[in-house]
């Protein structure tokens, strides 16, 4: 695409305010790579678990003036001046988290989740407190301990996993693993777990060794908010949830706790790990909780979870496994082993037939992290982009085709047709 066409408004920059003449006029460098980004994704079926489309409505606030405002601190007690209606978007975004998820008090400034998971530790925890939480190999996110990580430099973190057989979280190696180290803390949570953590029973663990209970939910926030999966905040004392993956907001974090922690939350946004907000995200977020209150979005919610069932159903039928036997959330983690590839292999082949998922190292992983055996697929995109049961079930079928080695150039001219068919709808 010609930087004119984008400019004059092709099907894939619609409705999109970066598409606009400000910046093709004054560098055309980077509207073309934004044009040309454009046209990737339409020409490409997005299955990472992490990605989504963000509303039309969400982009609207994010461009919107509270971009250029400093309002440290929080509506009521900030440290610049002319922050009236800064405070009433705030005010508005921390309202609608608090009603959505039932949560006592909620924080919408953390601009990650992984500063969000920074905020939550902070606030519980000392340096050097012990730190149960999903291992890496079998899941947890980079925040629960890695070596690369505050995380794992700060706090003396144990794993706990998955069993072997069935791939479902071991409660009583967790309860075991509690019991031996005496956690200040546990998370449940995970990047590629399937299935729902049972809340009431990591509850009932911390509360017998007097842990803090942290639910990481940033992969399946969109499904707690539209009740689609069991809400941790009646049971953990923090939780961490992401604005950006299946709630389709701003990229960022937000923070829901219990009455008691919600000033040391508070506090542990601001000022310790982070400075002003970004207020524009704020509005943004404020935008998308609202979105993510009504029918229409309970629906979508439904259909992530129905169509990562199909696609898990269809991958199946191809001669994966899907890890647990299935999926609860819109994330299908497949083990390619069967079929005699990598996942690394796998992610190659599908990328260039315009598939596009990620490799995954799996819990007992044989192979090398940068090899892994499995696959990791989200249907959040493509179920906003309108696809269904059908689509995925054909979806899997060219995932798991192209994937065992078959032709690329059949696949990929189907891949541009369903992308091209589904590429307005956001
Ligand atoms: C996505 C995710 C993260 C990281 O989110 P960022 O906003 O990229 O920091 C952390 N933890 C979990 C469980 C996630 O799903």
């Amino acid at each position: 695409m010609t930087v004119t066409e984008a400019a004059t408004g092709s099907t894939t920059t619609k409705g999109r305010p970066w598409a606009s003449e400000a910046l093709f006029r004054a560098d055309p460098q980077l509207a073309d790579l934004l044009a040309a980004e454009a046209e990737r994704r339409a020409e490409t079926i997005q299955l990472l678990a992490g990605e989504n489309l963000t509303t039309p409505a969400v982009l609207a606030a994010l461009t919107g003036p509270l971009i250029d405002k400093y309002a440290e601190g929080y509506p009521g007690r900030r440290h610049h001046t002319g922050c009236a209606l800064a405070d009433a978007a705030e005010l508005l975004a921390v309202d609608r988290a608090r009603g959505l998820f039932a949560a006592p008090h909620a924080n919408v400034q953390p601009r990650s989740v992984t500063s969000a998971m920074l905020a939550a530790y902070a606030a519980l925890l000392k340096p050097g407190d012990g730190v149960l939480a999903m291992s890496l190999e079998h899941g947890g996110h980079l925040s629960c301990g890695s070596r690369a990580n505050f995380s794992g430099r700060w706090f003396t973190f144990t794993g706990y996993g998955v069993r072997e057989g069935d791939g479902l979280i071991d409660l009583d190696q967790v309860r075991e693993l509690a019991r031996q180290h005496r956690p200040k803390a546990i998370v449940a949570g995970s990047i590629s777990y399937p299935r729902h953590p049972d809340w009431a029973a990591f509850r009932e663990i911390a509360d017998e060794v007097d842990a803090y209970l942290i639910a990481a939910v940033a992969q399946t926030t969109g499904l707690v908010a539209a009740g689609v999966a069991p809400s941790p905040v009646p049971y953990a004392d923090v939780t961490v949830a992401a604005t950006h993956k299946l709630l389709r907001g701003p990229r960022g974090g937000l923070l829901l706790c219990t009455a008691e922690l919600a000033e040391r939350i508070d506090r542990a946004v601001f000022p310790f790990t982070q400075g002003g907000a970004a207020m524009n995200e704020v509005a943004g977020k404020a935008v998308a909780l609202m979105e993510a209150s009504t029918p229409a979005y309970r629906a979508y919610a439904e259909q992530t979870v129905s169509g990562a069932r199909a696609l898990s159903e269809g991958l199946a039928e191809a001669g994966m496994r899907p890890l647990t036997g299935g999926t609860d959330t819109h994330l299908v983690t497949a083990d390619l082993s069967p079929l005699g590839v990598t996942g690394a292999e796998a992610e190659r082949r599908c990328a260039a037939a315009g598939l596009l998922l990620g490799k995954c190292a799996l819990p007992f992983d044989p192979a090398p992290p940068a090899e892994a055996s499995g696959i990791r697929l989200g249907t959040g995109t493509v179920t906003s982009q309108g696809m269904g049961g059908a689509e995925l079930s054909e979806i899997a079928g060219l995932v798991a085709r192209v994937a065992a080695g078959g032709a690329v150039a059949p696949a990929a001219a189907r891949v541009r047709e369903l992308a091209g068919a589904f590429a307005d709808r956001t």
